[in-house]
């Protein structure tokens, strides 16, 4: 492998809301040197602290990937990160003036395309990949969750999932080149179970306000009522469920999406170990849980290329 590092030719920014704290702010992408990696700055906050877009600084993965330190925090990384890997760049510095990453359509869709507005210039140093020698697994058998990668020239992912549910069935996705993240991965959506969302929102867990930033799975009877109740939280004058079994305020862009979204959310997470990781990965029910167990036991096994 003798590619070079990459960065953006300019500054860029986007604006959005936060899904969990309703807040709305700017991110913004700056153009960074050979060597630096990706890291995010809290430019609302005294200081301007910088947190480094590693493994070691994550501190919680509830319903997202969250970085801390020194008491700073920032929310829901993932999707900026899996944006950053797909479209190769290695070297970036991320201003936020909020404690949460934009959650903007609930993909990674919108990242990638000011990533590719900004333009991608290639640097002075050769990119930095890791490896394994032999593979190397993170399960958690009563849970069902697992998750591998072994030795291969080039990163591949592929994810299982199947939460037993009739509404979401049995799922699969995969990735055998990076380069097609953006047309086959990017635009998958988060998604949730009606449950769960009812749940977020009575505990005031998410006020995104606008929900077509997620998909909505309906595994129970739900009276009209309920309906009509969700219709005046999402704004929207009527909602109802699909022939599909998910809430009509968006349509899939893949029958897949959901497992596809995993597979997103788990290239963003693997971003965390730094450099390029080279390897194919396979994951059943992955989460940001098992995600960042599996790169922080990964981070000793990896070598550099
Ligand atoms: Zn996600």
């Amino acid at each position: 492998m003798t590619d070079s590092q990459k960065t953006i030719n300019k500054t860029v920014s986007i604006t959005g809301s936060g899904l969990h704290t309703g807040q709305t702010g700017t991110l913004t992408f700056r153009p960074a040197k050979e060597n630096h990696g990706i890291k995010f700055r809290r430019v609302d906050v005294e200081g301007q602290p910088v947190i480094d877009a590693t493994i070691d600084n994550v501190i919680s993965t509830d319903r997202g990937t969250t970085l801390g330190k020194n008491g700073v925090k920032i929310f829901t990384i993932e999707h900026v990160l899996a944006a950053l890997s797909g479209t190769g760049i290695d070297n970036v510095l991320i201003d936020i003036d909020m404690e949460e990453m934009p959650i903007m359509d609930g993909s990674a869709i919108k990242y990638v395309e000011i990533l590719e507005e900004a333009g991608i210039r290639e640097q002075n140093e050769p990119k930095i990949y890791y490896t394994v020698d032999e593979k190397v697994v993170f399960e958690i058998p009563e849970k069902k969750i697992y998750i591998s990668i072994e030795p291969a020239e080039k990163f591949s992912v592929e994810v299982e999932i199947d939460y037993e549910t009739k509404v979401l069935g049995k799922q699969y996705a995969k990735l055998d080149d990076l380069k097609d993240f953006k047309t086959e991965i990017a635009k998958c959506r988060t998604f949730v179970f009606l449950h769960e969302l009812e749940y977020l929102l009575n505990n005031n867990l998410i006020k995104g306000g606008d929900m077509s930033n997620a998909i909505v799975f309906v595994n129970k009877v739900v009276e009209q009522e309920e309906l009509d109740r969700l219709a005046e939280l999402f704004n929207k004058p009527k909602v109802k469920v699909k022939d599909i079994g998910i809430l009509n305020n968006l349509d899939l862009y893949f029958d897949n999406e959901p497992a596809r979204h995993k597979l997103l959310d788990l290239i963003g997470d693997l971003k965390l170990l730094g450099g390029n990781l080279l390897g194919k990965i396979k994951a059943v029910r992955p989460g940001h849980y098992t995600n960042t167990e599996f790169a922080k036991q990964l981070k000793h096994k990896i070598k550099r290329l």
